[in-house]
């Protein structure tokens, strides 16, 4: 089994599923780990710390140029179903997987 090395310590749910989702896309094989959780599915308190994110040491270098450039991929976006941000490398919200898209009204 490939040696992984930890890219986030502390960081929040929120931080750590947005990370995994953007690094997935690209290719990454991400794996989360951290007392969050242990929890059961569905009841994740808000704010929860202590998130680890874990990828293999041979995409590592590609994982910190992919977070790297979060930060310049345009504007975030608000999910119309759940009201979630997601980042604009996202075409599905994190949370609840709906497409990006705007509202329309007749
Ligand atoms: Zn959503």
């Amino acid at each position: 089994m490939e040696e992984r090395r930890c890219m986030l310590t502390d960081g929040n749910l929120l931080e750590a599923h947005t990370w995994k989702g953007l690094l997935e896309i690209s290719g990454i094989c991400v794996e989360l780990k951290g007392e969050a959780l242990l929890g059961g599915a569905g009841e994740l308190p808000v704010g929860v710390q202590n998130v680890e994110l874990w990828v293999k040491i041979s995409q590592y270098d590609l994982a910190c140029k992919q977070l790297a450039s979060l930060d310049s991929k345009g504007p975030q976006w608000v999910c119309v179903n759940c009201h979630e941000v997601n980042e604009s490398s996202f075409e599905l919200c994190w949370n609840c997987t709906s497409e990006q898209c705007v509202k329309k009204y007749p």
